[in-house]
């Protein structure tokens, strides 16, 4: 009855206010719109499956639809598909379509790659392939579909809601996802690592050693101490093997950071809770300052949230967003605002902060005691 009455009421309301026609079809075509763009990320993770950034790439030039049919590892009824594939992510911009000329005898278009397309070509050193891979497999994606669940419930994560473990636990006993999850990271740490050892040199300067936080299999600290041969550096994070001026060394942040005299957090910060992260710097400062030097800091890479709505329009601003709602998703994490992460930094007894706005939707943020 009250379902039946609410309909009834919206009804009347609709009527009511006068909304025209073609009001209420944009506002239907919008809602559809809405519902269906998880085609896009799911065409994309199949156009990587299917190794169509590849086969483009290495043709050197713009590729026409039958010549891609043909290298493609497909099953020869389902060539159809492809062009239906093309569009869409034509649309969302991997693709420009170049027209057949008149003198094309088969009148058919041929795409080129874009920039964004090119970072999903498996042998770029900054591709993100693998990145797209884990953030859309079904692992993850099972965890989308406990959000309201979690809501409602007492447990920390959607993630944890939907397979029973916290997410570094589920790594743990999950060897194969650990090593999916592993690429992801490496990915993401060859190109930022490639912003912080040229555009952020100073922040390393009266540096001697450095631990980086959680730094997974080091690729960051691998680029850091190719780059600054003085420096020593240390990987924390669960077991591996080091070479050269590479340490690596098993343990939990939560528990003790080795010392040195600079802290490296990447992508670590925000995967976790304001208390959690307070407890985390202080380990940092106690970590840092052993032998009282003025350079001493720690070193965050993370994104800054935009704070100002003039720019909503901005690409940024959304994929900002959709970050947060991700970090509450895998780990009770969050992205922050530059007021926010005062607020940890201070909490956690630091005095100052400066941040430089380097690696693209990231900043490396120098945290000094
Ligand atoms: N800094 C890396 C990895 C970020 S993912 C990069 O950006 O590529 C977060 C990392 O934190 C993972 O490698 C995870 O194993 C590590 N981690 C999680 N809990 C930890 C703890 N208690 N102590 C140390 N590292 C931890």
């Amino acid at each position: 009855m009250g379902y039946l009455s609410a309909r009834k009421k919206m009804e009347i309301e609709l009527q009511n206010e006068d909304v025209e026609n073609d009001q209420l079809l944009r506002a239907h075509s919008h809602a559809w719109n809405q519902t269906y763009s998880f085609i896009k990320s799911m065409s994309l993770e199949c156009a990587i499956q299917l190794g169509i950034p590849d086969t483009i790439h290495k043709h050197g030039q713009s590729m026409k639809l039958c010549k891609l049919i043909a290298e493609l590892p497909i099953h020869p009824t389902k060539s159809h598909g492809i062009h239906r594939l093309m569009s869409i992510l034509t649309l969302s911009g991997f693709f420009t379509v170049q027209e057949a000329s008149e003198e094309d005898d088969d009148l058919e278009e041929a795409y080129m790659l874009t920039n964004a397309w090119k970072l999903l070509v498996k042998d770029n050193p900054y591709g993100m392939a693998p990145y797209l891979l884990t953030s859309l497999d079904p692992v993850k994606m099972k965890a989308w579909h406990h959000l309201s669940a979690w809501f409602r419930n007492d447990l920390s994560t959607p993630f944890e809601t939907a397979h029973g473990i916290p997410i570094w636990e589920y790594a743990h006993h999950e060897p194969n996802d650990n090593q999916v999850f592993n690429n992801a990271t490496k990915s993401d740490s060859r190109l930022i690592s490639r912003a912080v050892t040229t555009e952020c040199k100073g922040a390393f300067e009266g540096l001697r050693s450095v631990v980086d936080v959680g730094g997974g299999t080091g690729t960051l600290a691998k680029a850091i101490a190719d780059s600054f041969q003085h420096l020593d550096c240390t990987v924390l994070d669960p077991p591996h093997v080091g070479t050269n001026n590479l340490k690596f060394v098993a343990g939990d942040m939560f528990e003790a950071i080795p010392p040195a005299d600079g802290i490296i957090l990447k992508s670590v910060l925000h995967d976790w809770g304001n208390e959690e992260c307070v407890k985390i710097l202080k380990n940092c400062r106690e970590a840092i300052s052993g032998d009282g030097r003025r350079d001493n800091k720690a070193i965050a890479i993370d994104m800054v949230k935009m704070e100002n709505p003039k720019e909503e329009e901005d690409e940024s601003l959304g994929t900002q967003l959709c970050f947060n709602m991700l970090m509450m998703l895998l780990s009770n994490g969050k992205e922050r605002t530059e007021k926010e992460w005062a607020k940890l930094f201070l909490g956690a007894g630091f005095k100052d902060y400066k941040i430089n706005p380097v690696v693209g939707l990231r900043s490396l943020i120098e945290v000094c005691p």
